[in-house]
């Protein structure tokens, strides 16, 4: 028998679907009736599969919206580096349900981002993180950290914005995404956000630096990408 933890949480759990059976479902009945033919997302939403990361709260989106994906670091691997989960949700947001935006979300007091920092802590036992992770090693240089054991929330911050913006460009290099942008028919947008305060800032891809919600939404009003 597993330990009292393990069985105490997997009862809470259970006891999560139970209510939501008795008491969210009949609120959103039709809804689900509608979704229960199809989903139609507007949004590919690449997020770090970090517990404290919740896509459809910080974006007060309801089920049917947001196609998620998430790993270890919000993390894309180039075109052609490793075609497998990530490679084939993107060709199908893109291709089948024909998202209109991808997100790529990175977050504050990232283990991902942590472990970039200091591959020589406990990553050797994980070799498989390891790996994955030097998906993301660019980044670390952008940010000047190649050699520098610095994990303060600053720096990890720095690097998971620069992560994010790495990891959109690692975007373009798919063949389905590089095709829906030159057709004007997807945007990419990175986001930090920040867990201590809940808020969410955008990556703006032409400075490279945090831009206010606020801010981006003038931007978005001003331009003429497509709406
Ligand atoms: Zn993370």
């Amino acid at each position: 028998m597993a330990d009292t933890g393990a069985k105490e949480s997997l009862i809470a759990l259970l006891r999560g679907v139970e209510k939501f059976n008795t008491h969210v479902f009949p609120e959103k009945k039709e809804l689900f009736k509608e979704l229960a033919e199809g989903q139609s997302p507007s949004t590919l939403f690449i997020a770090c599969a970090d517990s404290r990361v919740n896509p459809t709260l910080i974006t007060q989106t309801d089920p049917g919206k947001l196609f998620v994906l998430r790993n270890i670091g919000n993390i894309v691997p180039a075109y052609g580096e490793m075609l497998g989960g990530v490679s084939s949700a993107i060709e199908y947001a893109v291709q089948a349900l024909k998202v209109s935006n991808i997100i790529v979300c990175g977050h504050s007091n990232c283990g991902a981002m942590t472990a970039l920092l200091k591959p020589d802590g406990n990553l050797d036992s994980m070799p498989t993180v390891k790996s994955w992770l030097r998906n993301a090693e660019a980044a670390k240089a952008v940010i000047g950290a190649l050699n520098s054991t610095d994990v303060g929330p600053a720096t990890v911050r720095s690097l998971a914005e620069q992560n994010v913006l790495l990891q959109i460009a690692h975007l373009r290099t798919h063949p389905s995404v590089a095709a829906a942008l030159t057709r004007n028919e997807l945007i990419l947008q990175g986001w930090f956000y920040d867990i201590g305060s809940g808020e969410v800032a955008v990556l703006d891809e032409q400075s490279r630096r945090p831009i206010s919600i606020e801010e981006a939404l003038q931007h978005l009003e001003a331009s003429n990408a497509p709406a």
